[in-house]
């Protein structure tokens, strides 16, 4: 099953403040390999998505339908916007973080650390001061199918800070097997980190950690949840804090304690959610072949 109006599965009482009951989970498109990365563009209507394997990029406008947005799009993976608004994308073809400027050009912001060539950036958020914060697991140099096979040059998987203002690049964390989403709590007090090194290593455990921030570096950290049915690839906050986060074959909400509240279950192996509509209240979500939808009762944190 995918989508329906039966995907809600309450497990805290107050995970029925942040649903809306009748809400279905629709189906918007089915006709990726596997989506992920999904940004929204409230200034246009625009969702915006990556097709890894397909090496493209979709745009889904409410009420006119889904339509190619970047064709080869170099196996980009995660994407966000800048203060500026501009799009902020991890290409694992380019094993780049890259920025898509006003005129449509493409500028490759950072691919290398130390002089040697990043893994293949996967996910990225901007903080309020412009860094960019990203994510370097291999996905897509360990094969042919979302990027180019190739050998890994970093001695590890790292998370980084990006400055563009100066161009400086920071290891945040280097003791993550494999770093995938992230995302800052409202007050930028906490960056969450997620870990799905467990899709190589069955030992590895599947969680979400949790770093005090403190300027440009990551302090205090603790794991914030392990995830119960498989694993965190990327998720966003609403303004309450809570944590919307691809688990397995759904989306999990924990609250910021790190209790778990409930799951929007898609049937399809979730990868990443971004709040988006005119009130920011409408969750699109990322799934295997799917781009999928549902209005839910919180609103996303607006980021940058
Ligand atoms: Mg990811």
């Amino acid at each position: 099953m995918a989508g329906g109006d039966d995907a809600i599965e309450i497990i805290d009482n107050s995970f029925n403040d942040l649903i809306i009951a009748e809400a279905p989970l629709e189906v918007l498109y089915d006709q990726c390999l596997w989506a992920e990365g999904p940004v929204w563009f409230g200034d246009t209507n625009v969702l915006v998505w990556s097709d890894i394997p397909n090496n493209r990029m979709l745009q889904y406008v409410p009420d006119l339908g889904v339509t190619p947005f970047r064709t080869p799009s170099n196996f980009v993976n995660g994407n966000t916007r800048d203060l500026q608004g501009r799009l902020i994308s991890c290409s694992h073809g380019g094993r780049a973080v890259l920025r898509t400027e006003w005129d449509g050009t493409i500028t490759t912001l950072v691919d290398r650390f130390q002089g040697k060539r990043l893994n293949s950036p996967n996910d990225v958020v901007v903080k309020s001061d412009g860094t960019i914060w990203f994510t370097d697991p291999p996905y897509g140099i360990l094969s042919d199918y979302e990027g180019y096979k190739s050998d890994q040059e970093q001695d590890g998987c790292y998370v980084y800070r990006f400055d563009p203002a100066d161009g400086s690049l920071v290891v945040l964390a280097d003791d993550f097997a494999k770093p995938n989403g992230l995302a800052f709590s409202p007050d930028e007090s906490v960056l969450y980190v997620s870990d799905t090194g467990q899709s190589h290593d069955p030992d590895w455990p599947a969680q979400i950690r949790k770093f005090g921030v403190s300027g440009s570096k990551l302090t205090n950290p603790s794991v914030f949840a392990d995830i119960d049915c498989g694993l965190s690839d990327g998720f966003r906050l609403d303004t309450d804090g809570n944590i919307w986060t691809s688990a397995g074959l759904g989306v999990n909400v924990y609250n910021p304690d790190g209790a778990l509240l409930g799951r929007i279950k898609t049937g399809a192996k979730t990868s990443n959610v971004v709040f988006g509509g005119p009130k920011r209240n409408r969750l699109f979500i990322t799934c295997s072949e799917y781009l999928m939808s549902i209005d839910v009762n919180a609103t996303g944190l607006q980021r940058p």
